[in-house]
Protein backbone atom coordinates (compact mmCIF):
# COMPACT_ATOMS: atom_id res chain seq x y z
CA UNK A 1 0.00 0.00 0.00
CA UNK A 2 1.35 3.47 -1.04
CA UNK A 3 1.66 6.16 1.25
CA UNK A 4 -1.23 8.31 -0.24
CA UNK A 5 -3.28 5.22 -0.29
CA UNK A 6 -2.58 4.45 3.70
CA UNK A 7 -3.51 8.05 4.15
CA UNK A 8 -6.38 7.75 2.42
CA UNK A 9 -7.71 4.58 4.57
CA UNK A 10 -7.26 5.95 8.31
CA UNK A 11 -9.36 8.91 6.51
CA UNK A 12 -12.00 6.75 5.85
CA UNK A 13 -11.74 4.94 8.64
CA UNK A 14 -11.60 8.47 11.15
CA UNK A 15 -14.68 9.55 8.82
CA UNK A 16 -16.41 6.51 9.84
CA UNK A 17 -15.92 6.77 13.38
CA UNK A 18 -17.26 9.97 13.05
CA UNK A 19 -20.10 9.24 11.46
CA UNK A 20 -20.92 6.83 13.84
CA UNK A 21 -20.95 9.01 17.17
CA UNK A 22 -22.60 11.66 15.21
CA UNK A 23 -25.47 8.98 14.64
CA UNK A 24 -25.33 8.22 18.24
CA UNK A 25 -25.39 11.72 19.31
CA UNK A 26 -28.74 11.79 17.48
CA UNK A 27 -30.21 8.68 18.87
CA UNK A 28 -29.80 9.74 21.81
CA UNK A 29 -30.88 13.45 20.94
CA UNK A 30 -34.12 11.82 19.89
CA UNK A 31 -34.66 9.66 22.44
CA UNK A 32 -34.20 12.54 24.94
CA UNK A 33 -36.98 14.04 23.18
CA UNK A 34 -39.37 10.97 23.08
CA UNK A 35 -38.45 10.58 26.84
CA UNK A 36 -39.36 13.87 27.51
CA UNK A 37 -43.00 13.68 25.08
CA UNK A 38 -43.79 10.52 27.08
CA UNK A 39 -43.86 12.42 30.52
CA UNK A 40 -45.54 15.16 29.16
CA UNK A 41 -48.16 12.89 27.76
CA UNK A 42 -48.17 10.42 31.41
CA UNK A 43 -48.53 14.24 33.84
CA UNK A 44 -51.40 15.27 31.44
CA UNK A 45 -53.01 11.91 31.82
CA UNK A 46 -52.44 11.65 35.48
CA UNK A 47 -53.53 14.96 36.22
CA UNK A 48 -57.14 14.78 34.04
CA UNK A 49 -57.50 11.44 35.51
CA UNK A 50 -57.58 13.06 38.99
CA UNK A 51 -59.57 15.81 38.24
CA UNK A 52 -62.35 13.09 36.93
CA UNK A 53 -62.02 10.86 39.69
CA UNK A 54 -63.54 14.04 41.64
CA UNK A 55 -67.16 13.45 39.87
CA UNK A 56 -69.69 10.80 40.37
CA UNK A 57 -69.31 7.84 38.35
CA UNK A 58 -72.33 6.15 37.01
CA UNK A 59 -71.98 2.73 35.26
CA UNK A 60 -73.60 2.52 31.87
CA UNK A 61 -77.12 0.68 32.06
CA UNK A 62 -76.91 -2.65 29.98
CA UNK A 63 -73.23 -3.25 30.51
CA UNK A 64 -71.73 -5.88 32.60
CA UNK A 65 -67.81 -4.75 32.34
CA UNK A 66 -67.42 -1.27 30.74
CA UNK A 67 -64.08 -0.12 29.97
CA UNK A 68 -64.00 3.45 29.08
CA UNK A 69 -61.50 5.59 27.58
CA UNK A 70 -58.78 2.98 29.69
CA UNK A 71 -54.97 3.99 28.67
CA UNK A 72 -52.32 2.41 30.54
CA UNK A 73 -48.61 4.11 30.76
CA UNK A 74 -46.05 2.16 32.78
CA UNK A 75 -43.72 3.19 35.83
CA UNK A 76 -40.96 3.79 32.68
CA UNK A 77 -42.99 5.76 30.50
CA UNK A 78 -44.34 2.90 28.17
CA UNK A 79 -47.51 3.22 27.28
CA UNK A 80 -49.00 -0.44 26.49
CA UNK A 81 -52.83 0.74 26.11
CA UNK A 82 -54.15 3.81 24.27
CA UNK A 83 -58.04 4.80 24.64
CA UNK A 84 -59.23 1.24 25.06
CA UNK A 85 -63.50 1.58 25.16
CA UNK A 86 -65.40 -1.51 25.16
CA UNK A 87 -68.72 -2.59 27.04
CA UNK A 88 -69.10 -6.42 27.47
CA UNK A 89 -72.50 -7.87 28.39
CA UNK A 90 -73.08 -10.40 30.58
CA UNK A 91 -72.32 -14.18 29.78
CA UNK A 92 -70.03 -13.12 26.68
CA UNK A 93 -66.78 -14.75 25.61
CA UNK A 94 -64.74 -12.08 24.49
CA UNK A 95 -61.25 -12.89 23.38
CA UNK A 96 -58.50 -10.06 23.12
CA UNK A 97 -56.41 -11.01 20.34
CA UNK A 98 -53.18 -9.81 18.43
CA UNK A 99 -49.59 -10.16 18.74
CA UNK A 100 -47.44 -10.36 21.71
CA UNK A 101 -46.43 -7.13 22.84
CA UNK A 102 -50.00 -5.34 21.77
CA UNK A 103 -51.51 -4.84 24.97
CA UNK A 104 -53.48 -7.17 25.65
CA UNK A 105 -52.69 -8.71 29.13
CA UNK A 106 -52.14 -5.63 30.61
CA UNK A 107 -55.78 -4.51 30.04
CA UNK A 108 -56.68 -7.56 31.51
CA UNK A 109 -54.85 -7.14 34.35
CA UNK A 110 -56.14 -3.82 35.04
CA UNK A 111 -59.97 -5.08 35.28
CA UNK A 112 -58.19 -7.84 37.38
CA UNK A 113 -56.88 -5.18 39.62
CA UNK A 114 -53.16 -6.68 39.14
CA UNK A 115 -52.52 -3.28 37.14
CA UNK A 116 -53.15 0.29 37.85
CA UNK A 117 -54.89 2.26 35.60
CA UNK A 118 -53.73 5.18 34.33
CA UNK A 119 -56.34 7.09 32.50
CA UNK A 120 -60.15 6.19 31.86
CA UNK A 121 -62.95 4.46 34.06
CA UNK A 122 -63.57 0.84 34.63
CA UNK A 123 -67.11 -0.75 36.12
CA UNK A 124 -67.77 -3.99 36.89
CA UNK A 125 -71.55 -5.29 37.53
CA UNK A 126 -72.40 -1.59 37.75
CA UNK A 127 -69.37 -0.31 40.49
CA UNK A 128 -67.02 1.70 39.88
CA UNK A 129 -64.13 -0.76 40.00
CA UNK A 130 -60.35 1.23 38.89
CA UNK A 131 -59.85 1.65 43.17
CA UNK A 132 -61.19 -1.58 43.87
CA UNK A 133 -58.98 -3.96 45.40
CA UNK A 134 -58.78 -7.18 43.23
CA UNK A 135 -60.04 -9.67 45.84
CA UNK A 136 -63.30 -7.37 46.09
CA UNK A 137 -63.88 -7.46 42.03
CA UNK A 138 -65.71 -10.76 42.14
CA UNK A 139 -63.28 -12.17 39.50
CA UNK A 140 -61.34 -15.09 38.82
CA UNK A 141 -58.35 -15.34 36.93
CA UNK A 142 -56.43 -18.54 34.88
CA UNK A 143 -52.81 -17.96 33.70
CA UNK A 144 -50.75 -19.40 31.18
CA UNK A 145 -48.53 -21.40 33.82
CA UNK A 146 -50.75 -22.87 36.17
CA UNK A 147 -48.58 -22.11 39.22
CA UNK A 148 -49.89 -25.25 41.46
CA UNK A 149 -48.43 -25.45 44.64
CA UNK A 150 -46.34 -28.91 44.27
CA UNK A 151 -46.87 -29.93 47.89
CA UNK A 152 -50.67 -30.18 47.40
CA UNK A 153 -53.07 -32.41 46.10
CA UNK A 154 -55.66 -31.19 43.46
CA UNK A 155 -58.34 -31.31 46.05
CA UNK A 156 -56.25 -28.97 48.18
CA UNK A 157 -54.87 -26.48 45.03
CA UNK A 158 -58.50 -26.08 44.28
CA UNK A 159 -59.77 -25.62 48.47
CA UNK A 160 -56.65 -23.03 49.24
CA UNK A 161 -58.29 -20.02 47.82
CA UNK A 162 -61.71 -20.98 49.55
CA UNK A 163 -59.96 -21.94 53.06
CA UNK A 164 -58.08 -18.16 52.96
CA UNK A 165 -61.40 -16.92 52.56
CA UNK A 166 -62.89 -18.87 55.55
CA UNK A 167 -65.23 -20.09 53.89
CA UNK A 168 -67.42 -23.07 55.55
CA UNK A 169 -65.61 -26.96 55.08
CA UNK A 170 -68.80 -28.71 53.71
CA UNK A 171 -69.29 -25.34 51.15
CA UNK A 172 -65.47 -26.02 49.96
CA UNK A 173 -66.32 -29.78 49.72
CA UNK A 174 -68.84 -28.93 47.36
CA UNK A 175 -67.99 -26.68 45.49
CA UNK A 176 -64.46 -28.84 45.01
CA UNK A 177 -66.67 -31.87 44.05
CA UNK A 178 -68.59 -30.19 41.71
CA UNK A 179 -66.10 -28.29 39.87
CA UNK A 180 -63.75 -31.36 39.61
CA UNK A 181 -66.94 -33.47 38.14
CA UNK A 182 -67.57 -30.97 35.31
CA UNK A 183 -63.89 -31.04 34.42
CA UNK A 184 -63.62 -34.93 35.11
CA UNK A 185 -60.67 -34.76 37.32
CA UNK A 186 -62.84 -36.48 40.23
CA UNK A 187 -60.53 -39.39 40.08
CA UNK A 188 -57.26 -37.26 40.64
CA UNK A 189 -58.38 -35.39 43.57
CA UNK A 190 -56.01 -36.83 45.58
CA UNK A 191 -52.95 -36.58 43.32
CA UNK A 192 -50.01 -34.12 43.60
CA UNK A 193 -49.41 -32.34 40.86
CA UNK A 194 -46.08 -33.92 39.39
CA UNK A 195 -48.33 -37.04 38.50
CA UNK A 196 -50.32 -35.05 36.48
CA UNK A 197 -50.29 -34.13 32.66
CA UNK A 198 -50.49 -30.74 31.57
CA UNK A 199 -53.89 -30.08 30.54
CA UNK A 200 -54.83 -32.31 33.85
CA UNK A 201 -53.00 -29.01 35.61
CA UNK A 202 -54.43 -26.78 33.23
CA UNK A 203 -58.13 -28.61 34.37
CA UNK A 204 -57.05 -28.00 38.20
CA UNK A 205 -56.32 -24.20 37.52
CA UNK A 206 -59.92 -24.06 35.66
CA UNK A 207 -61.17 -25.53 39.27
CA UNK A 208 -59.61 -23.45 41.23
CA UNK A 209 -61.17 -20.77 39.17
CA UNK A 210 -64.68 -22.44 39.17
CA UNK A 211 -64.60 -23.04 42.72
CA UNK A 212 -64.56 -18.69 43.29
CA UNK A 213 -68.09 -18.86 42.04
CA UNK A 214 -66.94 -15.52 40.42
CA UNK A 215 -68.91 -13.88 37.94
CA UNK A 216 -66.08 -13.06 35.63
CA UNK A 217 -63.73 -15.23 34.48
CA UNK A 218 -60.46 -13.69 33.54
CA UNK A 219 -57.69 -16.29 31.43
CA UNK A 220 -54.41 -15.26 30.14
CA UNK A 221 -53.31 -17.56 27.58
CA UNK A 222 -54.60 -20.87 29.24
CA UNK A 223 -53.94 -23.05 26.61
CA UNK A 224 -50.19 -21.69 25.52
CA UNK A 225 -48.17 -24.81 27.27
CA UNK A 226 -50.04 -27.22 25.88
CA UNK A 227 -49.17 -29.23 22.93
CA UNK A 228 -51.05 -28.29 19.75
CA UNK A 229 -53.82 -31.45 20.26
CA UNK A 230 -54.55 -30.78 23.68
CA UNK A 231 -55.02 -27.04 22.64
CA UNK A 232 -57.69 -28.19 20.19
CA UNK A 233 -59.08 -30.05 22.70
CA UNK A 234 -59.24 -27.64 25.70
CA UNK A 235 -60.09 -24.92 23.42
CA UNK A 236 -63.84 -26.58 22.78
CA UNK A 237 -63.97 -27.41 26.57
CA UNK A 238 -63.57 -24.03 27.60
CA UNK A 239 -66.31 -23.31 25.25
CA UNK A 240 -68.40 -25.99 26.45
CA UNK A 241 -67.88 -24.61 30.55
CA UNK A 242 -68.80 -20.98 29.55
CA UNK A 243 -71.96 -22.46 28.30
CA UNK A 244 -72.56 -24.00 31.49
CA UNK A 245 -71.51 -22.21 34.04
CA UNK A 246 -72.49 -18.83 32.06
CA UNK A 247 -69.69 -16.47 33.49
CA UNK A 248 -68.58 -13.68 31.73
CA UNK A 249 -65.36 -14.45 30.26
CA UNK A 250 -62.61 -12.58 28.91
CA UNK A 251 -60.14 -14.58 27.26
CA UNK A 252 -56.59 -13.83 25.87
CA UNK A 253 -54.57 -15.02 23.17
CA UNK A 254 -51.84 -14.62 20.30
CA UNK A 255 -53.38 -17.27 18.50
CA UNK A 256 -56.20 -15.85 15.85
CA UNK A 257 -57.84 -19.58 15.38
CA UNK A 258 -57.94 -19.72 19.36
CA UNK A 259 -59.93 -16.16 18.93
CA UNK A 260 -62.30 -17.07 16.08
CA UNK A 261 -63.22 -20.45 17.25
CA UNK A 262 -63.96 -19.02 20.92
CA UNK A 263 -65.46 -15.71 20.33
CA UNK A 264 -68.52 -14.26 20.97
CA UNK A 265 -66.64 -11.07 19.96
CA UNK A 266 -63.12 -10.37 19.28
CA UNK A 267 -60.87 -6.92 20.35
CA UNK A 268 -58.05 -7.16 18.31
CA UNK A 269 -55.37 -5.26 19.57
CA UNK A 270 -52.15 -3.96 17.51
CA UNK A 271 -49.66 -1.87 19.39
CA UNK A 272 -51.42 -1.11 22.25
CA UNK A 273 -54.77 0.26 19.89
CA UNK A 274 -58.16 -1.78 19.53
CA UNK A 275 -58.03 -2.41 15.61
CA UNK A 276 -61.66 -3.81 15.64
CA UNK A 277 -64.41 -5.52 17.11
CA UNK A 278 -66.37 -7.32 16.20
CA UNK A 279 -68.10 -11.18 15.95
CA UNK A 280 -65.62 -13.66 14.28
CA UNK A 281 -68.33 -13.30 11.18
CA UNK A 282 -68.07 -9.40 10.63
CA UNK A 283 -63.91 -9.67 11.51
CA UNK A 284 -63.06 -12.50 9.03
CA UNK A 285 -65.79 -10.80 5.90
CA UNK A 286 -65.50 -7.15 7.06
CA UNK A 287 -61.57 -6.18 8.10
CA UNK A 288 -61.33 -2.73 8.95
CA UNK A 289 -57.94 -2.62 7.81
CA UNK A 290 -55.19 -4.39 6.33
CA UNK A 291 -53.84 -5.16 9.78
CA UNK A 292 -56.83 -7.38 10.78
CA UNK A 293 -57.09 -8.32 7.66
CA UNK A 294 -53.94 -10.09 7.65
CA UNK A 295 -53.66 -10.95 11.03
CA UNK A 296 -57.13 -13.46 11.21
CA UNK A 297 -57.23 -16.10 8.56
CA UNK A 298 -54.71 -18.71 7.89
CA UNK A 299 -53.77 -18.34 4.85
CA UNK A 300 -54.02 -14.66 5.89
CA UNK A 301 -55.93 -12.60 3.27
CA UNK A 302 -54.23 -11.61 0.15
CA UNK A 303 -53.61 -7.87 -0.72
CA UNK A 304 -52.18 -6.77 -3.96
CA UNK A 305 -51.56 -3.12 -5.47
CA UNK A 306 -54.40 -2.15 -7.66
CA UNK A 307 -55.32 0.74 -9.33
CA UNK A 308 -59.09 2.54 -8.23
CA UNK A 309 -60.43 3.94 -11.11
CA UNK A 310 -64.48 5.02 -11.56
CA UNK A 311 -65.64 2.15 -13.59
CA UNK A 312 -63.11 -0.70 -12.46
CA UNK A 313 -59.95 -1.97 -10.16
CA UNK A 314 -57.15 -2.38 -12.53
CA UNK A 315 -55.09 -5.46 -11.54
CA UNK A 316 -51.97 -4.89 -13.34
CA UNK A 317 -52.23 -6.33 -16.58
CA UNK A 318 -53.63 -9.21 -15.81
CA UNK A 319 -57.25 -8.49 -15.43
CA UNK A 320 -59.53 -5.62 -14.13
CA UNK A 321 -62.46 -6.09 -12.20
CA UNK A 322 -65.81 -4.23 -12.82
CA UNK A 323 -67.22 -1.75 -10.27
CA UNK A 324 -70.93 -1.18 -9.75
CA UNK A 325 -72.06 2.58 -8.20
CA UNK A 326 -72.05 1.15 -4.66
CA UNK A 327 -68.11 0.77 -4.57
CA UNK A 328 -67.62 4.25 -6.24
CA UNK A 329 -70.76 5.83 -3.42
CA UNK A 330 -68.34 4.02 -1.05
CA UNK A 331 -65.13 4.89 -1.64
CA UNK A 332 -66.12 8.55 -1.86
CA UNK A 333 -68.31 8.63 1.52
CA UNK A 334 -64.88 6.80 2.85
CA UNK A 335 -62.11 9.99 1.52
CA UNK A 336 -64.38 12.55 2.38
CA UNK A 337 -64.96 10.95 6.33
CA UNK A 338 -61.39 11.09 6.15
CA UNK A 339 -60.75 14.65 5.38
CA UNK A 340 -63.60 15.42 7.86
CA UNK A 341 -62.11 13.40 10.72
CA UNK A 342 -58.54 15.21 9.90
CA UNK A 343 -59.84 18.62 9.56
CA UNK A 344 -61.98 17.98 13.04
CA UNK A 345 -58.15 16.61 14.57
CA UNK A 346 -56.90 20.05 14.02
CA UNK A 347 -59.15 21.92 15.21
CA UNK A 348 -58.96 19.94 18.57
CA UNK A 349 -55.09 20.70 18.38
CA UNK A 350 -55.43 24.37 17.55
CA UNK A 351 -58.10 24.73 20.40
CA UNK A 352 -55.38 22.66 22.76
CA UNK A 353 -52.34 24.87 21.60
CA UNK A 354 -54.54 27.73 22.22
CA UNK A 355 -55.40 26.88 25.39
CA UNK A 356 -51.98 26.33 26.38
CA UNK A 357 -50.41 29.60 25.19
CA UNK A 358 -53.31 31.40 27.33
CA UNK A 359 -52.47 29.21 30.51
CA UNK A 360 -49.37 30.11 30.05
CA UNK A 361 -49.70 33.73 29.78
CA UNK A 362 -52.32 33.35 32.43
CA UNK A 363 -49.31 32.21 35.29
CA UNK A 364 -47.16 35.55 34.15
CA UNK A 365 -49.70 37.31 35.30
CA UNK A 366 -51.00 36.53 38.70
CA UNK A 367 -53.85 33.54 37.19
CA UNK A 368 -55.74 36.43 34.89
CA UNK A 369 -54.56 36.20 30.75
CA UNK A 370 -54.11 39.30 29.40
CA UNK A 371 -54.65 37.43 25.78
CA UNK A 372 -56.95 36.86 23.81
CA UNK A 373 -57.46 33.82 21.55
CA UNK A 374 -57.01 35.82 18.37
CA UNK A 375 -53.24 37.16 19.84
CA UNK A 376 -51.84 34.25 20.63
CA UNK A 377 -52.99 32.84 16.82
CA UNK A 378 -50.03 33.37 14.95
CA UNK A 379 -48.32 31.76 17.74
CA UNK A 380 -50.11 28.99 17.94
CA UNK A 381 -49.85 28.54 13.27
CA UNK A 382 -46.35 28.52 13.99
CA UNK A 383 -46.00 26.14 16.63
CA UNK A 384 -48.68 23.79 14.21
CA UNK A 385 -46.11 24.22 11.38
CA UNK A 386 -43.20 22.20 13.36
CA UNK A 387 -46.21 19.54 15.26
CA UNK A 388 -45.48 16.52 13.70
CA UNK A 389 -49.50 15.44 13.73
CA UNK A 390 -50.06 18.55 11.97
CA UNK A 391 -47.93 18.02 9.16
CA UNK A 392 -49.02 14.67 9.10
CA UNK A 393 -52.64 14.87 9.22
CA UNK A 394 -52.07 18.08 6.52
CA UNK A 395 -50.34 15.64 4.10
CA UNK A 396 -52.84 13.08 4.42
CA UNK A 397 -55.36 15.74 3.61
CA UNK A 398 -54.05 16.58 0.70
CA UNK A 399 -53.65 12.83 -0.24
CA UNK A 400 -57.26 12.02 0.70
CA UNK A 401 -58.34 15.08 -1.46
CA UNK A 402 -56.40 13.46 -4.46
CA UNK A 403 -57.83 10.21 -3.97
CA UNK A 404 -61.85 11.86 -4.31
CA UNK A 405 -60.85 13.79 -7.55
CA UNK A 406 -58.11 11.70 -9.38
CA UNK A 407 -59.34 9.86 -12.45
CA UNK A 408 -57.36 6.67 -10.89
CA UNK A 409 -54.94 6.39 -7.91
CA UNK A 410 -53.50 3.34 -6.22
CA UNK A 411 -55.20 1.18 -3.98
CA UNK A 412 -55.36 -2.81 -1.95
CA UNK A 413 -57.40 -5.16 -3.41
CA UNK A 414 -58.02 -7.53 -0.86
CA UNK A 415 -59.19 -11.33 -1.23
CA UNK A 416 -59.74 -14.51 0.95
CA UNK A 417 -57.56 -17.42 -0.52
CA UNK A 418 -60.76 -19.75 -0.68
CA UNK A 419 -62.02 -16.52 -2.92
CA UNK A 420 -59.53 -17.13 -5.43
CA UNK A 421 -60.78 -20.12 -7.44
CA UNK A 422 -59.33 -22.19 -9.94
CA UNK A 423 -61.57 -21.88 -13.54
CA UNK A 424 -61.99 -25.03 -13.97
CA UNK A 425 -64.52 -25.81 -11.01
CA UNK A 426 -66.39 -22.57 -10.95
CA UNK A 427 -69.62 -21.00 -11.60
CA UNK A 428 -68.24 -17.59 -10.69
CA UNK A 429 -67.55 -16.99 -14.72
CA UNK A 430 -69.88 -14.38 -15.77
CA UNK A 431 -68.16 -12.94 -18.42
CA UNK A 432 -64.91 -13.69 -20.33
CA UNK A 433 -62.32 -10.96 -18.80
CA UNK A 434 -63.20 -12.44 -15.30
CA UNK A 435 -60.66 -14.91 -15.55
CA UNK A 436 -57.24 -14.25 -14.15
CA UNK A 437 -53.73 -15.91 -15.52
CA UNK A 438 -51.18 -16.51 -13.34
CA UNK A 439 -48.77 -18.46 -12.94
CA UNK A 440 -48.16 -21.24 -10.31
CA UNK A 441 -45.05 -21.23 -7.98
CA UNK A 442 -45.60 -23.98 -5.55
CA UNK A 443 -48.53 -26.00 -4.39
CA UNK A 444 -48.93 -27.23 -0.87
CA UNK A 445 -50.90 -30.19 -0.95
CA UNK A 446 -52.58 -30.23 2.78
CA UNK A 447 -54.78 -33.62 1.86
CA UNK A 448 -58.33 -32.30 0.80
CA UNK A 449 -57.08 -29.33 -1.45
CA UNK A 450 -53.86 -27.17 -2.02
CA UNK A 451 -52.26 -24.06 -1.11
CA UNK A 452 -51.84 -22.65 -4.79
CA UNK A 453 -49.09 -20.03 -4.36
CA UNK A 454 -49.50 -17.78 -7.67
CA UNK A 455 -46.99 -14.98 -9.19
CA UNK A 456 -49.81 -12.83 -10.36
CA UNK A 457 -48.32 -9.54 -11.70
CA UNK A 458 -44.83 -10.26 -9.52
CA UNK A 459 -47.10 -10.55 -6.26
CA UNK A 460 -47.55 -13.55 -4.54
CA UNK A 461 -51.24 -14.78 -4.71
CA UNK A 462 -52.44 -17.90 -2.34
CA UNK A 463 -55.56 -19.81 -3.49
CA UNK A 464 -56.70 -23.14 -1.94
CA UNK A 465 -57.69 -25.46 -4.67
CA UNK A 466 -59.24 -28.66 -4.95
CA UNK A 467 -56.97 -31.56 -4.34
CA UNK A 468 -58.38 -33.56 -7.02
CA UNK A 469 -57.09 -31.13 -9.63
CA UNK A 470 -53.34 -32.45 -10.45
CA UNK A 471 -51.20 -29.15 -10.43
CA UNK A 472 -47.61 -28.87 -11.72
CA UNK A 473 -45.26 -25.68 -10.05
CA UNK A 474 -44.71 -23.42 -13.00
CA UNK A 475 -47.93 -24.28 -14.91
CA UNK A 476 -50.29 -21.48 -15.79
CA UNK A 477 -53.77 -21.29 -14.16
CA UNK A 478 -56.71 -19.65 -14.66
CA UNK A 479 -58.63 -18.54 -11.20
CA UNK A 480 -61.52 -16.56 -11.11
CA UNK A 481 -62.02 -14.01 -7.80
CA UNK A 482 -65.27 -14.24 -6.06
CA UNK A 483 -66.65 -11.00 -6.44
CA UNK A 484 -68.98 -11.14 -3.81
CA UNK A 485 -66.04 -11.45 -1.32
CA UNK A 486 -63.19 -8.72 -1.70
CA UNK A 487 -62.37 -5.92 0.25
CA UNK A 488 -60.79 -2.35 -0.77
CA UNK A 489 -58.36 -0.97 1.52
CA UNK A 490 -56.81 2.49 1.33
CA UNK A 491 -52.99 2.49 0.05
CA UNK A 492 -51.68 4.94 3.03
CA UNK A 493 -53.64 4.44 6.12
CA UNK A 494 -54.52 0.59 5.15
CA UNK A 495 -58.18 1.37 6.31
CA UNK A 496 -61.01 -0.17 4.33
CA UNK A 497 -63.09 2.06 2.82
CA UNK A 498 -65.72 -0.11 2.82
CA UNK A 499 -66.37 -0.65 6.23
CA UNK A 500 -68.87 -2.99 7.90
CA UNK A 501 -71.58 -0.77 9.83
CA UNK A 502 -73.30 -2.22 13.32
CA UNK A 503 -77.23 -2.14 12.01
P1 LIG B 1 -49.40 -8.79 25.35
O1 LIG B 1 -50.18 -9.38 26.46
O2 LIG B 1 -50.27 -8.35 24.21
O3 LIG B 1 -48.28 -9.67 24.88
P2 LIG B 1 -48.50 -6.88 27.33
O4 LIG B 1 -49.76 -6.30 27.80
O5 LIG B 1 -47.87 -7.91 28.18
O6 LIG B 1 -48.71 -7.45 25.84
O7 LIG B 1 -47.43 -5.72 27.07
C1 LIG B 1 -47.73 -4.55 26.37
C2 LIG B 1 -46.52 -3.62 26.38
O8 LIG B 1 -46.25 -3.18 27.70
C3 LIG B 1 -45.23 -4.25 25.89
O9 LIG B 1 -44.52 -3.29 25.18
C4 LIG B 1 -44.52 -4.63 27.16
O10 LIG B 1 -43.13 -4.62 26.97
C5 LIG B 1 -44.94 -3.50 28.09
N1 LIG B 1 -44.99 -3.96 29.50
C6 LIG B 1 -45.68 -5.01 30.00
N2 LIG B 1 -45.51 -5.10 31.33
C7 LIG B 1 -44.69 -4.10 31.69
C8 LIG B 1 -44.14 -3.64 32.94
N3 LIG B 1 -44.42 -4.26 34.09
N4 LIG B 1 -43.34 -2.56 32.91
C9 LIG B 1 -43.06 -1.92 31.75
N5 LIG B 1 -43.54 -2.27 30.57
C10 LIG B 1 -44.35 -3.36 30.51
Amino acid sequence: MTKEEKELKKAERLATKENAKAKEKELEESERVLAKKREVVYQEMIAKQKESLKHEKIAPKDSYISLQHINKIYPNRVQAVYDFNLEIKQKEFIVFVGPSGCGKSTTLRMIAGLEDITGGDLFIDHEFANELEPKDRDVAMVFQSYALYPHMTVYENMAFGLQMRHVDKDEIDRRVRHAAEILQITEYLDRKPKALSGGQCQRVALGRAIVKDAKVFLMDEPLSNLDAKLRVQMRSEIVKLHNSLGATTIYVTHDQIEAMTMATRIVIMSKGVVQQIGSPRIIYNHPANTFVASFIGSPAMNIVNATYTKKAIQLGEKGSIKIGKDVVEAHDKFYKGEIEKAHARLAEIKELLVKFALDEDAKKHKGETTLTPEAVMPQVEAEMLQDEETIKLNKNIKYFEECLAAESHKILFGIRPEDVVEVGKSSLIKNPSDVIKATLTIAELLGNEYYAHLDFNGQDLIGKVDAELLLDNGQDINVVFNLDKYSLFDDVTGKNINPYVEK
